[in-house]
C-alpha cells in the first residue's frame, strides 16, 4: 500500500535497522526502542489487521522473533501485537514486537546497537 510507512520500510524507501528479509516476512529495530532490542516482525503483505492478513503469510513471524531474541542475547522478552486502535495499534500494517525484558545489570538498556 503506497502510503503505508511500514510497506515503504519493506521497499527501502524509509531507511531501517533491517534484521531480517525473506520473501513473506521483514524486521528491524523499533524507532523509539522501549528496551534493548525492541524489535519489530511484519508480513510483507500489507494489512491493517491480523485477519486481514493470510495464514499462510504467518508462519515465520514466531521462528524469526526467536531468532532475534537469540542474536542479541535476550532470554526473556515479550511477544505483543497491537489489533486496532483500541487496543493501541498506531501503525496499520500487522507487526509483532518482540521487547526484550532488560536483566538488573543492564537496566533498560535503550541505545542499542550504538553502545
Ligand atoms: P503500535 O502501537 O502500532 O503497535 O506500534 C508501532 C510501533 O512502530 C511503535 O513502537 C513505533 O515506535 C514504531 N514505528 C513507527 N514508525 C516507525 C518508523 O518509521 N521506523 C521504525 N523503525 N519504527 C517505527
Amino acid at each position: 500500500m503506497a502510503a503505508c510507512i511500514f510497506c515503504k520500510i519493506i521497499k527501502g524507501e524509509i531507511p531501517s535497522m533491517k534484521l531480517f528479509e525473506s520473501e513473506r516476512t521483514f524486521a528491524f529495530l523499533d524507532i523509539q526502542p522501549l528496551s534493548r532490542g525492541h524489535s519489530l516482525i511484519i508480513p510483507k503483505h500489507h494489512g491493517a489487521k491480523l485477519h486481514d492478513i493470510p495464514d499462510d503469510q504467518l508462519h515465520e513471524i514466531l521462528p524469526v522473533a526467536k531468532k532475534i531474541a537469540s542474536a542479541v542475547g535476550c532470554e526473556d522478552y515479550n511477544i505483543l501485537q497491537n489489533n486496532g486502535r483500541i487496543a493501541h495499534q498506531v501503525v496499520d500494517h500487522v507487526h509483532f514486537h518482540m521487547i526484550p525484558k532488560p536483566n538488573e545489570k543492564e537496566g533498560l538498556g535503550i541505545g542499542w546497537p550504538a553502545e
